[in-house]
C-alpha cells in the first residue's frame, strides 16, 4: 500500500523521548542541563479547568457506573446537538450524535462504518499522521492531495480533481488545519461539497479545533448542506473535548451524521468500546454548561503566541503564512547555505544542539520535507528562545 510518510508515526512521538534521554545521560555524566523545550507536542499547555474535573469527581462518588449505552448518554448527546447548533450553524438531533473515545474514535469507528477493503479515501497532505493507520486499518487505501504551501495551505483543486478514481469513496478535510493551522473560507468548503457531491463521496470534515479559531470563521460544511441532504446524506461530522477545553487525556469526543450511517457508527463503537465511562460524560457536561471563559483564554493565549512567532519570523526572514486557527505553525527551515538538511534530521539536530523539540515536516506527509512544525501551546519564553533557536540552525 502506497504510504504517505518516510518516517512512522513512532518515531515522530518518540522525539520528546530522545529529548528526555538526552537530558537523563547529561545529568547521569553529572551535567546540569535546562529540561528540554517541548514545541513538539499537540496538546494545550493548561490544565483541565476546574469544575471539569470537579463535575466528573461527583459522578464517581454519587453514581452508579453501570454500563451505558454505545452512542453515549442522552443528556450529554442533548447539549452537544445543542453545541452543534449553537457553533457548527446546523440543527441536528441527540439521535445524530454518538459519544466516543475522543477524535480518533470518532473518526476511526467512521471509518469502519463506511469504508469496504480496496476503498480510497482522499486524505490531505500535509495532515494528522494517524488518519494512515486507521484508513489502513479498515483494508482501505489513503490517496494524499496536496494542500498548497502558496496558498495558506488549502486545498488545490485541480490536483483533488485528479485523485478521483473509480475507487474513490471518501474525501478527508480537516479545518482548521494540524498541522498547519489553516482555515479554510465558505468558498472552499462550498467547492468541496460540491465536488464530494458530484462524485458521490462520503466527506468526512474532522473540525476537531472547531473553536480554536482566532480570525474569520469556522465553516462546517454540514451547515451548507439542507437538513434533508445531512440526513439521508453522507456527510460525518468529526468532534472533541481534547483541544478546546484541554482534556486530551481523558478521551472524549463525538461524531455526528445522518440517523441510518449513525446506526452503523453505533454499532461499530458498541464492539470496540461499549461505551465512554459516565464520570468522563459527565466531566464533558460540564464543559458545555459551564464558563467558557476557559476556552477564550486558552485561544487568546494561542492567538496572542501565533502573533510573537509571526513576528519573530518575519524579523528573521522566515515568515511564510499565517495560521489562523489550531495552535500549530509549520516553520519552513531550508537552509540559505551550507548543505542542505530535512526536517527529520534539523529536528534531531535542534534538540542536540539546542535543547529544544520540534517534529519534523515528515511526519506529516511527503510536501513537507523542509518544514517543521511547532505547536503554540507553550510558554512565551519557552517560544521565543525556541524560535530563536530554529532560525539560528536553519540560517
Ligand atoms: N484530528 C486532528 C486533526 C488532530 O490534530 C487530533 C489530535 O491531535 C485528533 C483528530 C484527535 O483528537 P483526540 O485527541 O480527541 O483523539
Amino acid at each position: 500500500k502506497p504510504s504517505l510518510y518516510e518516517i512512522p508515526v513512532p518515531d515522530i512521538v518518540s522525539l520528546g523521548a530522545y529529548a528526555d534521554r538526552l537530558q537523563r545521560e547529561a545529568e547521569a555524566r553529572g551535567e546540569t542541563v535546562a529540561p528540554p523545550i517541548r514545541l513538539q507536542i499537540g496538546e494545550p499547555n493548561f490544565r483541565t479547568p476546574e469544575h471539569i474535573r470537579l463535575a466528573a469527581i461527583e459522578s464517581i462518588s454519587g453514581e452508579l457506573q453501570t454500563y451505558g449505552p454505545a452512542s453515549g448518554q442522552r443528556w450529554l448527546r442533548e447539549l452537544i446537538a445543542d453545541k452543534i447548533t449553537r457553533i457548527n450553524g446546523y440543527t441536528v438531533e441527540p439521535d445524530n450524535v454518538a459519544i466516543a473515545q475522543g477524535g480518533t474514535g470518532a473518526i476511526q469507528s467512521s471509518l469502519l462504518a463506511t469504508l469496504d477493503p480496496g476503498d480510497e479515501v482522499l486524505v490531505p497532505n500535509p495532515c494528522w499522521p494517524i488518519y494512515l493507520p486507521q484508513i489502513q486499518i479498515a483494508g482501505a487505501v489513503a490517496v494524499p492531495y496536496a494542500l498548497d504551501p502558496n496558498n495558506d495551505w488549502l486545498p488545490d483543486m485541480d490536483q483533488l480533481e485528479k485523485r478521483i478514481s473509480p475507487r474513490t469513496k471518501m474525501l478527508l478535510i480537516n479545518t482548521p488545519g494540524n498541522p498547519t493551522g489553516a482555515v479554510m473560507t465558505r468558498q472552499i468548503i462550498t467547492e468541496l461539497l460540491a465536488f464530494a457531491q458530484r462524485h458521490d463521496l462520503y466527506l468526512l470534515s474532522d473540525e476537531c479545533y472547531d473553536q480554536l479559531i482566532f480570525e474569520g470563521e469556522h465553516i462546517s460544511p454540514a451547515s451548507l448542506l439542507t437538513p434533508a441532504e445531512f440526513e439521508s446524506g453522507r456527510f460525518v461530522g468529526i468532534y472533541t473535548f481534547s483541544k478546546s477545553y484541554a482534556m486530551t487525556g481523558w478521551r472524549i469526543g463525538y461524531v455526528v451524521a445522518g440517523k441510518p450511517l449513525m446506526k452503523t457508527i453505533v454499532d461499530v463503537l458498541n464492539a470496540g468500546l461499549t461505551n465512554i465511562s459516565t464520570p468522563i460524560q459527565r466531566a464533558a457536561a460540564a464543559a458545555l454548561t459551564g464558563p467558557q471563559d476557559c476556552l477564550v483564554t486558552m485561544r487568546e493565549s494561542y492567538r496572542q503566541h501565533r502573533d510573537l512567532v509571526i513576528q519573530q519570523l518575519k524579523a528573521a526572514n522566515r515568515y511564510s503564512y499565517t495560521p489562523h486557527g489550531a495552535f500549530y505553525i509549520l516553520i519552513n527551515i531550508s537552509k540559505r547555505h551550507g548543505t542542505p538538511r530535512n526536517g527529520r534530521q534539523f529536528a534531531l539536530d535542534l534538540i542536540r544542539e539546542s535543547n529544544v523539540a520540534v517534529t519534523p515536516g515528515q511526519g506529516f506527509g511527503t510536501i513537507t520535507d523542509d518544514y517543521v512544525r511547532v505547536s503554540l501551546a507553550a510558554t512565551e519564553d519557552e517560544l521565543i528562545r525556541g524560535i530563536q533557536a530554529i532560525c539560528q540552525l536553519a540560517d
